[in-house]
């Protein structure tokens, strides 16, 4: 197969993880007898001092042009870097969002797994953490409170401050799908996550996915409440597979998730649209304090280039076996300094690219 990659490095640690998650796209390439074209584009700081502005309508134009976008991270040191003395329109984030919304991505799907190998980075108990994790959760992207009317007014002497949270049917069904997709790539099981007891947008997201399970009889699906999600996050993760929830309520819950893996380096992460387009890129930021020393944990960005091959190119057998590459890696005591343990042996950047691509 052919396809063509939009890849955007980005600022700080991102064109070192991109290139390890490229070295690896190419032994898939070599072994599975495919051909992966690489479009690289500037996106972020890097455009900014390029062209004066985070993203071009170039970039944009050749990102809709190719079957999928692969990142690094965006931004610099929020406190020196001098793209955050610009106004806040020009500064590299507006680039990150203004690519999410040209690209129409709704759903973020971010998977969280505890590979037993690193389970002692694990901050739950060891008997919750010994039998490990593996979920993926998805969250609306584009709706709800963050995109709803909002207001601060004076209202009979008294300030008063109005948010909106709002989803129409559509906006559900079109989630919901996605996750109902995702279970049946992985052990065909979707929690729904709202506040149904309260909420008429939660009843209707509820009635939605309900309509929606009909067409995936072979997923199991369930309703949980946000409330009790969070405690069961901690109580019990290993009974998750795909969570799927509102955009706040999806904000929370993913980061108390990857919070439970222990390592930002190892989280990815996509965003997709209706099509086969998603954009993947590592959970983490651009992490200022270790660019250019060639320390950074690729694996995050390696399993997004994973996710790529699995929901955007249907390639199941590769992305399978880049996962598989990254589980041997830990197994043989391989560890860039963030997961460093005992008795592991310490790798840098590329050196973790390399023994990662040599065991697919
Ligand atoms: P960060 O994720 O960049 O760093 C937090 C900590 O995690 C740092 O100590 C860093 O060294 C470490 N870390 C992150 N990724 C790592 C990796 N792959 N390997 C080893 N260690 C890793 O968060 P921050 O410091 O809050 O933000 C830095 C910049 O990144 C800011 O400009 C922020 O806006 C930007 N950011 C970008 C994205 C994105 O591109 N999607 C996401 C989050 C933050």
């Amino acid at each position: 197969m052919n396809k063509k990659i939009a890849v955007i490095k980005g600022d700080g640690i991102g064109p070192e993880i991109v290139t390890e998650a490229m070295k690896v796209l190419d032994k898939v390439a070599a072994k599975f007898g495919h051909t992966f074209e690489y479009d690289q584009l500037l996106l972020g700081g890097c455009s900014i001092d390029a062209y004066g502005e985070p993203l071009t309508d170039e970039t944009i134009a050749r990102c809709k042009a190719s079957d999928a976008v692969l990142m690094g991270s965006i931004g610099g040191d929020t406190n020196t870097s001098p793209w955050y003395k610009l106004p806040a329109n020009l500064r590299p984030e507006a680039g990150l969002l203004k690519i999410r919304k040209e690209l129409g991505l709704f759903a973020n799907l971010r998977p969280c797994l505890l590979y037993p190998q690193l389970s002692g980075a694990c901050p739950l108990k060891e008997e919750i953490s010994a039998k490990g994790f593996d979920m993926l959760i998805m969250r609306e992207l584009t709706g709800g409170l963050y995109f709803g009317a909002r207001k601060t007014e004076e209202v009979d002497g008294v300030m008063t401050a109005v948010d909106t949270l709002s989803y129409n049917e559509n906006e559900i069904r079109r989630i919901a799908i996605k996750a109902f997709e995702v279970a049946m790539k992985r052990r065909k099981k979707v929690t729904s996550v709202d506040k149904a007891n309260v909420l008429d947008s939660s009843r209707l997201w509820r009635k939605v996915v309900n309509e929606v399970s009909k067409d995936y009889p072979e997923v199991t699906l369930e309703h949980m409440l946000v409330d009790n999600s969070a405690m069961q996050l901690v109580r019990d993760p290993a009974q998750f597979d795909v969570m799927v929830t509102e955009n706040m309520f999806g904000d929370i819950l993913s980061d108390e998730a990857s919070m439970i893996t222990g390592s930002i380096g190892m989280l990815p992460s996509a965003s997709m649209n209706e099509t086969k387009l998603g954009l993947y890129e590592p959970s983490g930021g651009s992490a200022p304090d270790i660019a250019g020393q060639n320390k950074a944990n690729p694996i995050a960005t390696i399993l997004s280039a994973a996710m790529m091959l699995r929901y955007s190119f249907d390639m199941t057998e590769e992305a399978d076996a880049v996962e598989a590459a990254v589980e041997k890696a830990l197994d043989d005591g391989l560890r860039t300094g963030d997961i460093m343990a005992e008795g592991c042996v310490k790798l840098s950047c590329s050196e973790m690219g390399t023994a990662i691509a040599d065991r697919i």
